[in-house]
């Protein structure tokens, strides 16, 4: 089996306010203690670095993603970048990005981090609408975004992604094409779109049950899907991924590699890794999840560790057919064969074989991909091999 690609991701787990439809482990505190978490986040490199499956294999990627990483000192940012690179070594041309809330940079913190070495932002933006940055409990308003993304070009990042969301209560499809309008007035490398989802636990979740939003229905969301990816196709942008749209191919090499199964590090509260076993399984671990005690468990042992589990050959395959069918590609099925010992249709021709049989599914040459009518029901197909 050859070795994937390496990618690390790096949480920063602490936000300003939480906004009611996040399910991501982000916590708000006054004062984070930055000290002990980069503490933590090297002590976490350091101890992940001397794992057999680690050796001698450079970084592809690094991703800093959160919570709110740009609330972070760029110091943290450098620090950890250079130990990273002395502990792993890096890919030439690696992509590092980091995500930034327009509400929390100016150009002082942006030319920091850019100097610190990262050089790709991932610019969480939501909506360029005021009610709607509201609704969603943004802590910036439209105006910032524009300041925040002028800064952004002045301190040298020449590779932005800005995201979006859709299908918010009550936005009509005009409302949401006028703001994808305004999104592409910005010239952004890639864009990603996707659709508002009430996820349970939220607080969001619990207004919804007690007092229902007036969500879009199927056919609705439909038409927002469609349109979004006509007005970005229209507008240069390739749907390389079923959410995301780059220019140019500047695809996000490092989410590009989850669907692609590559091996990953994830280091700081609630980070998850994962790597290929000599077996073909599948090894996959979580990090404890409060950020206080994370930090503690990672500066006096190196892990952080909360729980992992093993996958066997059957379900690793499925799962790499499960995240593999998002990207535009597809999956390589020489690619598959080495990896998890026979090709896909060995292991999954009788679950594949009606969407195949409905060209929802098709072959391109030895791509097993989505067909274009087979995109909107990318879960349904997805789920079948599971
Ligand atoms: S800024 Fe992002 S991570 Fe933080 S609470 Fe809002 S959605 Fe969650």
């Amino acid at each position: 089996m050859q070795q994937s690609p390496l990618q690390l991701y790096i949480h920063i787990p602490y936000c300003i306010h939480k906004c009611h439809y996040c399910d991501f482990n982000s916590h708000v505190r006054t004062q984070p203690d930055w000290q002990a978490y980069e503490q933590a986040l090297i002590a976490e490199l350091e101890y992940c670095s001397k794992q057999e499956p680690f050796q001698n294999r450079q970084l592809h990627s690094v991703f800093f993603g959160g919570g709110t990483p740009s609330l972070a000192p760029a110091s943290l940012i450098g620090n950890v970048l250079e130990h990273a690179q002395h502990l792993f070594g890096f890919e030439n041309h690696i992509e590092i990005t980091l995500e930034a809330n327009p509400g929390t940079v100016d150009m002082q913190a942006f030319q920091g981090f850019f100097n610190a070495g990262i050089n790709r932002l991932s610019m969480g933006v939501q909506s360029l609408d005021t009610k709607e940055l509201t609704w969603l409990e943004r802590i910036h308003d439209s105006s910032e975004v524009y300041q925040a993304f002028d800064a952004a070009r002045k301190a040298g990042f020449d590779n932005i992604n800005l995201d979006f969301m859709y299908g918010l209560p009550e936005q009509s499809l005009e409302q949401w094409l006028q703001t994808l309008d305004a999104a592409l007035q910005f010239k952004p490398e890639h864009l990603s779109c996707y659709q508002l989802t009430v996820e349970p636990h939220t607080k969001l979740a619990a207004r919804h049950a007690s007092s229902p939003y007036k969500l879009p229905d199927d056919e609705t969301s439909l038409a927002f899907f469609h349109s979004t990816r006509e007005t970005l196709a229209k507008a240069g942008y390739e749907a390389y991924e079923i959410s995301n749209f780059a220019k140019s191919n500047k695809y996000c090499r490092h989410n590009d590699g989850y669907w692609l199964y590559h091996d990953y590090i994830g280091i700081g509260a609630g980070a998850s890794g994962k790597w290929d076993m000599k077996d073909g399984g599948t090894y996959r671990y979580s990090n404890t999840r409060t950020p206080e005690k994370y930090t503690t468990q990672a500066i006096q042992t190196g892990s952080a560790i909360n729980s992992d589990e093993s996958l066997a050959l059957q379900q690793a395959a499925a799962e790499a057919v499960w995240v593999g069918l998002r990207r535009k590609g597809g999956i390589d099925n020489r690619w598959f064969e080495n990896r998890f010992q026979q090709d896909i249709t060995a292991y999954f021709q009788s679950d594949l074989e009606a969407w195949l049989n409905d060209n929802k599914l098709i072959w391109h040459g030895q791509q097993l991909q989505l067909a274009e009518s087979g995109i909107p029901l990318a879960d349904a197909i997805a789920e079948s091999v599971l």
